[in-house]
């Protein structure tokens, strides 16, 4: 009989890809059991540590485990000061850092001796944790950059790229299982092979350069959608819209831009300047004018004057971008800016995220009406009775909008159908299935 064990996973894409790697290692090793479930031996708690909000649902999270199970073993990014969750948890039976599969492993094993040993049946690709039909595709992790409000790269350490020909394997084996759509992820995905110095990896008996126009080009040909997300604008993105157009890859990018104020910009220590990412919008938009653009915003950075604030307003009106999100700044322990002065009272913030995000809400809504009319391919996610919920290529999962589409009944979750879309909100599209696409791009 091997152990159960229950797994709770929080945080973004890049930390439910570290608990695919878990769940996956853990099943080879006779684990044949995962998920919360009550009457687990072990509990596994895959915080997050990005925010304060995040932290503090990753403490609760470790609480809950700990009231109702023996033994907890707490990874990710919280576990990266062991010692504070220790002193915090005394009876945490084992704490990991982020991406530490192989740890995690050893401790559950230590946990339940002799317990394991049923050969669990999985696919090449190991256990995933999103639906059959899209998977995440993490190309490297840890990052160079230092931006004043971030650790991740002292929690998940320097960019450290996958050789090209790993991760054109695990895409293979993804679509394979089932995947019609890769979101590529990592901390900074425009860097990606720069730690290799581009070095040449085999693949399927080719050389291939590990840098990402090559990747992207190679991934293309594997899966039906690629989608790009946390790019940062270097000018090596300028060569990945070519392959948009070729239908390479989607026409779309998740850039975190997080101000547009050059001089909070420079306060933040982020890796761009807000003119050129201007420059850069219109040219990609010039080369590829169906690209989608999605990004973050930070309101309420410390010593954010109103005028930095409207200057990120006129940034939004002039970047017109698809889609965004805004966080109110708050500091997060070992960050550098918890330090900087000018703290912006929580009112302030809270008013300044209203505010971009009204004037936001009006630019995706008129963003969204150049569909209406339109016939789109589709990636349907649920389909429920004649109604059917689905994805534009400009769409991601969880963070984007939806197409509502009606008469969808004999659709499943994963095909690809074309819709005439007929109505658009702020946020989503609706309309009508109007049969199977010729060609997927
Ligand atoms: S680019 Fe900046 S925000 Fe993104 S992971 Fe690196 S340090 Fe953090």
């Amino acid at each position: 009989m091997s152990g159960k064990v229950g797994l709770v996973s929080l945080g973004c894409p890049k930390a439910m890809v570290d608990s695919e790697a878990i769940l996956t290692q853990l099943a080879s090793a006779g684990y044949a059991s995962w998920g919360a479930v009550a009457d687990a031996d072990v509990m596994i708690v895959n915080t997050c540590g990005f925010i304060d909000l995040a932290r503090d649902e990753s403490h609760a999270a470790i609480a809950a485990a700990l009231d109702s199970h023996d033994k907890v073993i707490v990874t990710g990014c919280l576990g990266a000061d062991a010692d504070a969750l220790r002193s915090r948890y005394p009876r945490l039976l084992a704490v990991t850092g982020p991406q530490a599969a192989a740890a995690v492993v050893d401790a559950v094993r230590a946990a339940t001796p002799g317990e394991a040993g049923v050969e669990y049946l999985m696919g090449p690709a190991g256990i995933k944790l999103t639906p059959p039909h899209y998977a995440y595709l993490k190309i490297s992790e840890g990052c160079n950059h230092r931006c004043s409000f971030c650790i991740i790269p002292k929690m998940r350490g320097k960019l450290r790229s996958r050789p090209i020909g790993e991760v054109l394997s695990e895409a293979e084996r993804l679509v394979d299982q089932g995947a019609r759509e890769l979101l590529v992820i990592a901390q900074d995905t425009s860097a990606y092979g720069v730690d290799l110095k581009y070095a040449e990896d085999r693949h399927r008996g080719r050389s291939l350069a590990s840098n990402l126009v090559t990747l992207v080009t190679e991934l293309g040909k594997i899966a039906e959608w690629v989608r790009l997300h946390y790019v940062y604008p270097y000018p090596n993105v300028d060569d990945l819209i070519p392959l948009m157009v070729q239908g390479l890859a989607l026409p779309y990018l998740d850039i975190p831009l997080q101000h547009g104020s050059p001089r909070l910009l420079k306060a933040m220590r982020r890796p761009q300047s807000s003119d050129k990412t201007l420059q850069r919008i219109e040219k990609w938009r010039d080369a590829c004018p169906e690209i989608v653009l999605r990004s973050t915003f930070i309101v309420g950075f410390p010593g954010e004057t109103q005028a930095d604030f409207e200057m990120l307003l006129a940034f939004l009106e002039e970047a017109q971008l698809d889609r965004v999100g805004c966080f109110t700044y708050s500091d997060v322990e070992g960050a550098a800016a918890n330090d900087f002065a000018g703290p912006i009272e929580e009112s302030v913030k809270l008013d300044r995220q209203e505010t971009l995000l009204e004037l936001q809400a009006a630019i995706s809504a008129r963003r969204l009406q150049r569909y209406v009319g339109t016939s789109q391919a589709v990636l349907i996610d649920h389909v429920d009775g004649d109604r059917a919920t689905a994805r534009t290529r400009g769409d991601a999962p969880e963070i984007d909008g939806t197409v509502t589409v009606r008469g969808a009944r004999r659709l499943r979750p994963g095909e690809f159908i074309v819709v005439k879309i007929d109505g658009a909100d702020e946020h989503d599209l609706f309309g009508r299935y109007v049969g199977k696409p010729l060609k997927i791009d």
